[in-house]
């Protein structure tokens, strides 16, 4: 049995210094009936924590280290550029850069205005978009997960799917009547609700791959038909892919499914595991943004020369050829999930999307919230502490996906497959 002596004592020390002991609620392990597990230092596919005990690393920080922990090209840069000087509240040429292979890759975005995080990509996207179209409904899917902006924290995915709180209080109740809520992959549901309010709704926003429910793709031409029914409706079709951004394709999710929204939503991968996100679209929207408009919109650390190098380093080291050979990977390992789950007879419902991959355990067809909650959450916990004795790091929760990078080996993926049968083999 591994230890966490070191974890456990620090875990005593920080719930007295933060709510939980923890910055960010998915972090508390609380789901699975674990108490946090403290990290050190990472590499490539490997992380060890303050015990010493080493993982091969599927969370990846969230999602942003697609090339893995510690990548030595991305650290490289940042040594050199914060001996430079950190921040500087002024234009700097890496801004320029990262816009540039932003606009490059990314089919909607003609301009962009970079912030630190998502949560703040998302919330600025909406007020945009409600400043374009001078409406003030929004429409979201349920166990779509978008940050804790107020407007967005309405029947949301991710921590708070997991710890049951899907409508926060302290959010205004006159700032939830503006936000429509359908299931996600259900056009039926997001119709009706454009008969009854579309000329209200500013905007639409979507996670073109769900990654917060676990991981569920767009059925049936779900995308597509946003596209026309936004289209129709004069309202602004946003795509948040702050998760699936350079993760599921080079071009995005919206050009994997060739789908293009008038804005997105950035953030994870772009920062290369420092804090970023970003949003752009139409030229025509975005210069309604300030100075050039009247919508404001502003961050003292926003651009910051740190993450934007760390989002450069991340994004040129990614061709094409890169998701190929990741994919390749993530075969390897939803098969030997299938293999393992056949064997032993667990059932078993995997979802993916490049190197997203959802596990459910469940026998149904996981399309929305409702059938990803058909998941056994015993056998979700059972599986997920069995892995973790195996030194396989997973995120801790049903309703978040598991990510690979550039730096997971064959080896890699052939151990957490030997771990998978393990751990399958005692499922109770
Ligand atoms: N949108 C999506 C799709 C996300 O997955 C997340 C975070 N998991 C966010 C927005 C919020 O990003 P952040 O945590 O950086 O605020």
């Amino acid at each position: 049995m591994k230890s966490f002596t070191k974890s456990s004592d620090a875990y005593k020390e920080a719930v007295d210094l933060m709510p939980g002991g923890v910055n960010s609620p998915v972090r508390a392990f609380k789901s699975v009936g674990m108490s946090p597990i403290f990290m050190q230092s990472g590499k490539g596919s490997k992380m060890k924590d303050i015990d010493g005990n080493e993982y091969i690393d599927y969370v990846l920080s969230w999602g942003p280290l697609i090339l893995g922990h510690a990548d030595d090209r991305v650290v490289e840069k940042l040594k050199q550029v914060a001996e430079k000087g950190t921040s500087f509240g002024a234009p700097t040429l890496v801004e320029n850069e990262l816009a540039q292979l932003v606009i490059d890759r990314v089919p909607s975005i003609e301009m962009v205005r970079m912030v630190n995080s998502g949560t703040e990509a998302t919330m600025s996207a909406l007020r945009v978009a409600r400043g374009y179209t001078g409406r003030d409904k929004i429409l979201k899917f349920e166990g779509n997960y978008h940050g804790h902006g107020d407007s967005l924290l309405i029947k949301a995915g991710s921590g708070v799917a997991t710890l049951g709180l899907p409508d926060s209080p302290g959010v205004p109740k006159s700032i939830a009547q503006n936000t429509i809520t359908v299931p996600y992959n259900d056009l039926e549901s997001t119709r009706y609700a454009f008969e009854q309010f579309g000329d209200d709704i500013a905007a639409v926003i979507v996670e073109p791959v769900s990654g917060n429910m676990g991981v569920v793709p767009p059925r049936n031409n779900f995308l597509q038909e946003l596209r026309t029914i936004t289209e129709n409706n004069g309202t602004v079709l946003i795509f948040d892919e702050v998760m699936t951004g350079f993760r599921v394709d080079y071009h995005c999710a919206q050009g994997h499914f060739a789908v293009t929204p008038d804005m997105t939503c950035l953030g994870k991968v772009i920062g290369g595991g420092l804090p970023v996100g970003a949003y752009g679209g139409k030229r025509e929207i975005m210069e309604k943004v300030a100075p050039t408009g009247t919508i404001y919109q502003a961050g003292t650390l926003s651009g910051n020369p740190l993450a934007m190098t760390a989002g450069i380093e991340t994004l040129k080291a990614l061709t094409n050829e890169t998701y190929v050979e990741i994919n390749k990977k993530v075969d390897q390992l939803v098969e030997g999930f299938t293999q393992a789950a056949t064997k032993y007879n667990i059932p078993l419902h995997i979802n993916r999307a490049g190197s997203m991959v959802g596990v459910f355990f469940t026998n149904e067809d996981v399309t929305n919230f409702a059938t990803a909650q058909t998941s056994n959450l015993d056998y979700f916990s059972q599986y997920y502490k069995g892995m973790i004795e195996e030194g396989i790091f997973l995120p801790p929760s049903q309703f978040e996906g598991l990510f690979l990078s550039t730096a997971h080996t064959d080896e890699d993926i052939e151990k957490t497959i030997n771990a998978i049968h393990t751990v399958f083999s005692k499922i109770k």
